[in-house]
């Protein structure tokens, strides 16, 4: 599995089209189990993206483009996802700079970073029913023989029946089992493009 700049920057427009696809679901989510903004939040920071990217050449520098996107998703998402998303490309960017392409160990260590940060930046952790909860078991399947989309279903299955302990949706206490974390939702479309990117 390798990653290079292209392909993760055709992956986030494929992920900006995705969003736009279920930006209702997203937000319906969060209306269960939070304020209702998440499909608009992360529809107004992924078509901002778009717009960044389109408008450049394609990028050489793995770092370089993980920079611009943690800054744009920072500016733009808002909330409590906006700063989350926007550290895990600004954790990749201090893992993969100046790098056109990664794979093996330093392909898992940008991931491995990222989960950190938003952890630190989050204050939390996994099986509180987050965005984490989608994140940690994709990183560590980098390093695994399951195949990354089975990985991110069944993480998605296994977060939904948690109850949340963090964020808004933790207010909701016990009515939150059952019903899917928009955040965990939003990072597994992010991280199956990036998934489909990694095979091809
Ligand atoms: P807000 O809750 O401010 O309206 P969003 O609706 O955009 O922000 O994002 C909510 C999502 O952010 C949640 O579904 C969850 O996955 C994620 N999230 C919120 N707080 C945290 C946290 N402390 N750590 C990790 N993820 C979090
Ligand atoms: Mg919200
Ligand atoms: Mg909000």
């Amino acid at each position: 599995m390798k990653l290079t700049a292209e392909a993760l920057q055709q992956a986030l427009l494929n992920t900006a089209d995705q969003i736009e696809q279920q930006k209702d679901e997203l937000t319906d989510l969060d209306r269960e189990i939070g304020d209702g903004d998440h499909g608009i939040n992360m529809s107004r920071g992924f078509q901002a993206l778009k717009k960044e990217l389109q408008g450049k050449d394609p990028f050489e520098d793995l770092g370089e483009l993980s920079k611009l996107v943690g800054m744009t998703l920072i500016k733009t998402v808002g909330g409590a996802s906006g700063p989350l998303f926007g550290t895990v490309f600004v954790k990749f960017a201090s893992k993969w700079n100046g790098k056109e392409a990664v794979e093996g160990d330093q392909l898992y260590d940008g991931f491995r970073e990222a989960v950190e940060g938003v952890a630190a930046r989050g204050k939390s952790q996994t099986g509180q029913k987050t965005m984490l909860d989608v994140w940690e078991p994709f990183t560590e399947a980098l390093m695994g023989a399951e195949p990354l989309e089975t990985v991110i279903e069944n993480a998605l299955a296994d977060t939904k029946e948690l109850k949340a302990t963090k964020g808004r949706a933790s207010y909701f206490g016990d009515a939150t089992k059952g019903v899917q974390d928009p955040g965990a939702l939003s990072s597994s479309i992010l991280l199956r493009q990036i998934a489909e990117v990694l095979n091809g």
